[in-house]
């Protein structure tokens, strides 16, 4: 069974997609797709031996080997021209790690393959880096599951340039406009830590009045984009 987390990275994958899956760890992305019909190839990429080496019994278990490649490899190193991918799915690490990889592997997205990136922080970094590199943010998703939100952004190659706000880089162009309820927890959860954060700086013997006055600029930034939602 699925996590509803990767399912919904899932759900952007078009039927009969070429998939690259990068930092797959026990694969069950690709063989999930691959079961469903979703894609007719896929790599799953991974950095470690471990983890590849779950990947590739899991795989073999499922019965997918014709379908499902194994490759060790650091980021879209994994990627061969050959391949022909459309598609790659990058979820559970940090938008700096996710960001990163795609910058590192920019010679292997030539193409602008379809981008299905699950960062667990900083997504905002990872939002910059997409609409610097001709892509566009076709959806967007954020959803809660074991106590954790996850957000997920489907990226998509821009027939011409496009432009974010400040507020869309940092909130999500679509989770803004069409708040659930798993946004709104997240960011009334990042302004309960800035204000804990605030309280702490007010205690010191020199209050920090900068810091202070610009985690108070965030705070009333957050609670703007809440309450224009109501
Ligand atoms: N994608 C799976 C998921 O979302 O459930 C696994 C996430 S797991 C937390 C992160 C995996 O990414 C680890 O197995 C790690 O070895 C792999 N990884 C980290 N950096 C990588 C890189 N540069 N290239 C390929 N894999 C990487």
């Amino acid at each position: 069974n699925l996590s509803q987390r990767l399912m919904t990275v899932a759900q952007y994958v078009k039927s009969g997609s070429r998939l690259a899956d990068i930092g797959s760890d026990h694969g069950y992305l690709p063989i999930y797709l691959a079961k469903t019909g979703q894609v007719s190839f896929a790599i799953a990429g991974e950095v470690a031996l471990g983890p590849l080496s779950n990947a590739e019994h899991e795989i073999k278990v499922a019965g997918l080997s014709d379908i499902i490649m194994p490759r060790l490899a650091d980021g879209l190193a994994a990627i061969e021209p050959t391949d022909n991918i459309d598609t790659i799915t990058i979820a559970g690490m940090g938008g700096g790690l996710i960001t990163r990889i795609l910058e590192q592997g920019r010679a292997k997205l030539t193409n602008l393959p379809d981008l299905i990136l699950q960062p667990n922080v900083d997504a905002i970094d990872l939002r910059k880096w997409l609409v610097n590199n001709h892509y566009q943010i076709a959806n967007e998703n954020i959803l809660k599951e074991d106590a954790h939100i996850y957000e997920v952004i489907h990226a998509t190659r821009a027939d011409r340039p496009v432009q974010y706000s400040p507020l869309e880089l940092m909130f999500g162009p679509h989770l803004i406009v069409n708040q659930n309820t798993a946004f709104v927890e997240k960011w009334q959860g990042k302004i309960k830590r800035l204000r804990t954060a605030i309280t702490q700086m007010q205690s010191a013997k020199v209050p920090p009045i900068q810091r202070i006055a610009n985690l108070n600029d965030e705070i009333n930034t957050i609670q703007e984009v809440l309450d224009n939602a109501r």
